[in-house]
């Protein structure tokens, strides 16, 4: 199983990966941590990532490019992948074509999670999350039971720099630039499935199951 998901940042791309992931027995595969973790041990990578990742840009696509082609060397991505956050632009959506035509596979599903601008803003300006296990917040819909400590770990919670409102603006305007024009790419192939990012948890696998035909 090989899937592809778009949509704007804090849609609930990861969420939905995450389920699929679980569903297919496959690696999620998400260039954001990926990312996030060359910046905190500070790689050469992770270094030069960095700026553009605390203005909201996207890093450039040859090392994007690069850093998700060795990922998906790795034997546990050779039956399948879910790729949260990649491609983002029309130059790693062809890199990614030379990967499948190369290894003589093709994407399943190409996933679109539609969220508007007004509910993204909410859900990322309030997010918080745990920098040890990775748990994430709301601080309305999901708050921590302890105040700013995680659920899982009790270390103390962290709102991450790009979360910022006037980051989180550039990020929309980016993915409107970059990724969106995607939606026509994958359109054209006849791939795109579309689900909404704020359903209930609770309907969301069932919800997932049914677009992917997989019942
Ligand atoms: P979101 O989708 O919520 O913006 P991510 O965790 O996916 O958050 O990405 C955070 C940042 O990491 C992006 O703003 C960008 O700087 C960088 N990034 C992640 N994926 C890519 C990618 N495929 N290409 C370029 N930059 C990326």
């Amino acid at each position: 199983m090989r899937v592809v998901f778009l949509g704007p940042p804090g849609s609930g791309k990861g969420t939905c990966a995450k389920i699929i992931g679980e569903l297919y027995s496959v690696p999620v595969i998400t260039t954001g941590d990926m990312l996030r973790a060359a910046v905190a041990k500070a790689t050469q990578l992770g270094v030069t990532a960095k700026g553009y990742m605390d203005r909201g840009e996207l890093v450039p696509d040859d090392l994007v490019n690069d850093l998700v082609a060795e990922r998906l060397k790795q034997p546990d991505a050779a039956a399948g992948f879910i790729l949260d956050g990649y491609p983002r632009s029309p130059k790693q959506a062809e890199a990614l074509d030379k990967i499948l035509k190369a290894t003589g596979n093709k994407l399943d599903h190409v996933l679109h999670v539609t969220l508007e601008d007004q509910a993204i803003i909410n859900r990322l300006s309030k997010r918080r999350s745990c920098p040890k296990c990775g748990a994430i917040f709301h601080l309305e819909n999901k708050p921590p039971k302890a105040h700013d400590k995680c659920d899982v770990c009790t270390t103390t919670l962290v709102q991450r720099g790009d979360d910022k409102p006037e980051v989180i603006r550039r990020r929309l305007e980016v993915y409107r630039d970059k990724t969106q024009p995607l939606l026509d790419f994958y359109e054209k192939k006849g791939k795109i499935k579309t689900v909404r990012g704020d359903l209930d948890l609770k309907e969301l696998p069932a919800t997932l199951r049914r677009v992917l035909g997989h019942d």
